[in-house]
């Protein structure tokens, strides 16, 4: 349930209503808006509960949430979130860039990556130190050590860093090292991991899950949203699909449809949504013209020798082409290229 304040309510009107709620053992996420002042209400919503919350002076009505999703959808925001990493500012109205490798390699590649993502103009450095590979027998990345070197990366060329975090017990020592933490495809409704992330202080980087309907997707937000961490951003990273010509299929569509129904921001990742590099830059401009808040894109030096996913990951030049198209594009959408602060 949503209680709307009235305009000129009062501190103290406030807080009888957050007193009151606490009493009830129900939790009120607030939100203070330019134009009114609106609290989310989560948990036992009894029959008598709304009388009860608009007889307080302060109240001017109350609304129910008709989406099982509360804390994530637009009824309770209407207005779009902007989620911070660093100096970029992700859903503000500009197409912010991700740009770097699947898996931290060595320090020497993640280097030449991060300052060729730096040149092409990109935001953020990716790299993955814990990777969730479909073999036990792949590449599972460089873990603490991996994080260093991103951490260095990012450090070298002035960019912020996300990397992924696959188990509850890792996200202290992932949110140490990087900007952004991302939960994978594999763990989206991991719902431990997604309390943990809800607990901490760091921004979290959502895949949508590759089984997720958009709602089950919002649902794993709310998670997070739940514990208290209001910095998520969505990613659109392609579904299971009877089509084996690519490697899932990326769900264009589910872009307007997610900043439809939330505030959150929306991203697309082509990479994984095809898995075919040479489908990673059309996807990247139908994404963006499709509303997306950025993109994430694997790129690396030498795809061919790269540690995980070489087939997706475009060489630096095809990046740099990559970002010119996406810069035209954006500009012509009227959703420019994220400045830097
Ligand atoms: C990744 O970003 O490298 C990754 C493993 O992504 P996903 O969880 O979407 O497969
Ligand atoms: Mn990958």
């Amino acid at each position: 349930m949503m209680v709307v304040m009235k305009k000129e309510h009062s501190q103290e009107d406030l807080r009888a209503v957050l007193d009151h709620l606490q009493e009830r053992g129900l939790s009120a996420h607030t939100s203070i808006g330019v134009e009114r002042t609106v609290i989310g209400v989560i948990g036992h919503i009894y029959p008598e509960l709304s009388d009860e919350l608009r007889a307080f002076p302060g109240v001017d009505g109350t609304v129910p949430i008709s989406k099982p999703y509360k804390l994530a959808s637009r009824e309770l925001r209407p207005h779009d979130t902007v989620v911070k990493v660093g100096n970029v500012e992700i859903g503000g109205g500009s197409t912010v860039i991700i740009a770097g490798q699947c898996s931290v390699d060595t320090p020497e590649q993640m280097l030449e990556t991060a300052r060729a993502v730096k040149a092409a103009g990109g935001h953020l450095l990716r790299g993955g130190a814990f990777k969730p590979r479909s073999s036990p027998h792949a590449f599972r990345g460089l873990v603490d050590e991996g994080l260093r070197i991103l951490a260095d990366a990012g450090a070298a060329v002035g960019l912020p860093t996300v990397s992924e975090v696959m188990d509850p017990r890792d996200v202290e020592i992932v949110a140490e090292h990087v900007d952004l933490l991302q939960i994978g495809t594999r763990n989206a409704q991991n719902y431990y991991l997604l309390d943990e992330v809800g607990n901490c202080d760091k921004p979290v980087l959502l895949k949508r899950g590759m089984a997720c309907s958009v709602e089950e997707w919002l649902l794993c937000a709310e998670y997070v949203l739940a514990r208290g961490n209001q910095q998520v951003i969505l990613c659109e990273r392609g579904i299971r699909t009877f089509e084996t010509g690519t490697r899932f299929t990326l769900d264009v569509s589910a872009i307007p449809l997610a900043k439809r129904l939330s505030h959150l921001p929306v991203i697309a990742d082509p990479s994984h949504g095809t898995g075919r590099w040479y489908l990673v830059e059309p996807m990247s401009l139908a994404s963006v013209a499709a509303g997306a808040d950025g993109l994430m894109v694997e790129i690396h030096p030498d795809p061919d020798r790269a540690l995980s996913d070489g087939a997706q990951s475009l060489t630096f030049a095809n990046f740099a082409h990559l970002m010119d198209g996406v810069r035209a594009l954006s500009e012509a959408v009227r959703r420019p290229l994220a400045r830097v602060q």
